[in-house]
């Protein structure tokens, strides 16, 4: 006789949930192993809300999707491109304490077997994150790949190691593909390397997203890039040419093509917050993502981490590398803060920005930024103010930071 699974059955209430798209007021969602069984706003329920074990009460607070960081190279002391179940286990446990439920475990410009060999491994646990080991306790999951590298400017790579970097080229971005098993969801790469322009085009028939960064490139060099295939900007002001009225370049092209996604890493550091406020202008509710870019030093105390395979150190929020910023130590959540703070901007406009637009952007709607029947049950509750209350992942909740 085969075993009988008892059903794991949770119940959430809250004052408000904001799906991806709409709001509903005095939500009852059901979760039953790990996934969203039902939503009914409680008005409209038969019944009056089933208070029981298992029933978590969010109150005033406002549900919504777990964050989605497209952009991030590691966190509590771990990188991503160590590769290990061990290693992305606390990655997933420490950003489960920041909202954020899913991710794209990114790597940095690396001698290519070492990339291989993190391609590997990551590939490994994307499809099977049971080798994780909390499965009792609640982690952000990797759910694909983004490659920042190794096709990237001499001049604009920012403190990714020029001797690794590469030009643009067809038959090694098959081998990284190859070794992800298909999971590379998105790269990034300089448009006006020679080759580019085939490589877009190579890689979103392959239905691989490019992001375009750590670029020098001319408003006409990004143009035909887009026009081959790109979607999106990297960290939109960094890495990037600086703004010329006459020669608009990467950066006034990626603010004024309406279609295009672009990233920001709204820390307060990387970009000032009027710029954020530009930006936001320029790319509108619908295609701008915020992302951390956080390295192994997020969520811990300042000293020297790696990044990739170079060191880098970290003082007072700030990570630099030979004089430059490093990745950041910013996590989703204050990155939500600083963003209604910069901006104005009421929490429903702001979450658009860490769940839905990302996985939009990058097509993995079923995986990550929405809360609908089916899904995963991959929330947080948020208060008034924009603070994190709590995370849910996979229908458990986890501590917050
Ligand atoms: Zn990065």
């Amino acid at each position: 006789m085969p075993a009988i699974i008892p059903t794991m059955r949770t119940i959430m209430i809250a004052k408000r949930l904001w799906n991806g798209a709409s709001l509903l007021e005095n939500p009852e969602i059901v979760i039953e192993n790990g996934r969203i069984a039902s939503i009914v706003s409680r008005d409209r329920a038969a019944a009056p809300v089933r208070i029981q074990d298992g029933t978590l009460d969010f109150r005033d607070a406002t549900l919504a999707p777990a964050f989605f960081d497209v952009h991030i190279h590691g966190a509590a002391g771990h990188d991503v491109m160590e590769a290990s179940p061990e290693a992305l286990d606390v990655v997933g446990g420490f950003l489960a304490m920041c909202g954020t439920g899913s991710y794209l475990a990114t790597t940095v410009t690396a001698p290519l077997d070492t990339t291989l060999r993190s391609l590997s491994g990551l590939a490994r646990v994307i499809e099977h994150p049971d080798l994780m080991e909390s499965q009792d306790k609640p982690i952000a999951r990797p759910i694909g790949i983004h490659l920042e590298g190794p096709f990237l400017s001499h001049a604009k790579c920012g403190v990714q190691p020029a001797e690794y970097l590469l030009a643009p080229d067809i038959a090694t971005f098959d081998r990284l593909y190859e070794a992800a098993e298909g999971r590379v969801c998105l790269v990034t790469l300089a448009p006006e390397l020679p080759g580019a322009v085939e490589l877009i085009a190579h890689a979103t028939a392959r239905g691989v997203r490019v992001s375009l960064g750590h670029s020098n490139a001319t408003a006409a060099e990004t143009l035909a890039a887009i026009e081959a295939g790109a979607v999106s900007a990297t960290h939109t002001f960094n890495a990037m040419r600086p703004l010329d009225h006459r020669e608009p370049g990467i950066l006034g092209t990626v603010l004024t093509t309406d279609s295009l996604y672009a990233e920001l890493i709204c820390d307060g550091i990387h970009t000032a917050p009027a710029l954020v406020k530009l930006w936001y202008r320029a790319k509108g509710a619908e295609r701008a993502i915020l992302v951390t870019d956080a390295m192994s030093a997020a969520g811990m105390p300042d000293g020297e981490y790696q990044l990739g395979g170079f060191p880098v150190q970290v003082a007072q929020g700030r990570a630099m590398a030979r004089g430059v910023l490093a990745g950041s130590v910013l996590t989703l959540d204050r990155a939500l803060m600083n963003f209604m703070k910069y901006t104005g901007l009421p929490l429903e406009s702001a979450l658009r920005l860490l769940t839905v637009n990302p996985a939009l952007m990058t097509g993995l709607t079923k995986l990550a930024g929405t809360v609908a029947v089916g899904q995963p049950a991959d929330l947080v509750a948020i208060d008034e103010t924009g603070k994190l209350v709590a995370s849910i992942l996979h229908g458990q909740p986890a501590a917050v930071a």
